[in-house]
């Protein structure tokens, strides 16, 4: 049985338990990160830990948690569960006021909550679906005007998952307007010759942590960036596409809507930086 970490304790996780009027329960009043894990360390603990303070300031939520002891509480959870490989999920909600009402809680009264727990997933850099590539679908993207703040509104990310499934797929990439958005839970990319496409930075995505650390990769490796819109045809189109994410790293996109991506085999782009993204992530982790 896993050891949780709910609002100070850490409790076996059949004990851990949250009250129904629960904020992120009722209203998805909620933000959350993952943070991978590899050879026991934390892999970008800074980004997601910097992201999570611009999620709870863009809600005016409080920071019920310093980035140190936040820190000590994930190698705590790695460390009582004895995590190799997996992820550290956390959350945090407005917390539960007495009775449910649209106006937020005072948060003098009503504390966040904060959960964190462990998934332990053995071969997650070796995994075998980044030698076989992923197959994805379009959707139309039908999320909230603000995906840049990562709040549990996973709903229709989730509802995307069973339709790509449904369809024989892996995942799917979300259009906006023409334009692919996102993966349900990862950025998206194609890649054209030495040059790297995806969608510039706004309130219409995701600010990947592992985005941020593989565009910086990749110029380091001499290739060139170009953030700015795409289409499903462009990329249908491309030499290679992949996505990145921090529980999938860099993971190849070798079919969209049915039609192969290049030669419908991993691209050697996706795979060297698949490659580097893991040895620097590793050497940085901690
Ligand atoms: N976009 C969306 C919608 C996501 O849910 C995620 C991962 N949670 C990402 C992008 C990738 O972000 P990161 O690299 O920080 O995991």
């Amino acid at each position: 049985m896993r050891t949780v970490y709910l609002n100070g304790e850490y409790l076996p996780e059949n004990e851990a338990k949250v009250s129904i009027f629960d904020r992120g329960f009722l209203m998805a009043d909620g933000v959350y990160e993952v943070t991978s894990v590899l050879e026991g360390k934390l892999v970008d603990f800074e980004g997601h830990a910097v992201r999570l303070e611009r999620s709870l300031n863009e809600l005016n939520m409080p920071h019920p948690i310093t980035k140190e002891e936040l820190l000590d509480v994930h190698r705590e959870l790695v460390r009582l569960n004895d995590i190799d490989e997996g992820m550290v999920y956390l959350q945090i909600t407005r917390g539960a006021p007495d009775d449910r009402d649209f106006v937020f809680p005072d948060p003098e009264t009503t504390p966040c909550t904060v959960v964190l727990f462990t998934q332990n997933k053995p071969g997650l850099a070796n995994s075998p679906a980044a030698k076989k590539g992923m197959k994805v679908i379009s959707i139309d993207d039908q999320r909230w005007g603000r995906r840049d703040i990562k709040t549990v509104q996973l709903l229709y990310p989730s509802m995307g998952k069973m339709m790509a499934k449904a369809a024989g797929a892996d995942d799917a990439w979300m259009v906006e307007d023409g334009h692919v958005t996102e993966g349900t839970s990862n950025n998206a990319y194609i890649v054209k010759g030495n040059t790297i496409i995806t969608r510039q930075l706004s309130n219409d995505i995701l600010h990947g942590i592992t985005r941020v650390a593989v565009l910086r990769f990749a110029k380091e490796a001499q290739m060139q960036v170009e953030e700015r819109l795409f289409t499903i045809e462009e990329a249908q189109d491309a030499d290679e596409a992949f996505i990145t994410s921090a529980s999938t790293f860099v993971m190849p996109v070798v079919e969209i809507d049915g039609k192969a991506v290049g030669t419908g085999e991993p691209g050697s782009v996706a795979g060297r930086l698949r490659e580097i993204y893991l040895e620097e992530s590793i050497k940085a982790a901690v």
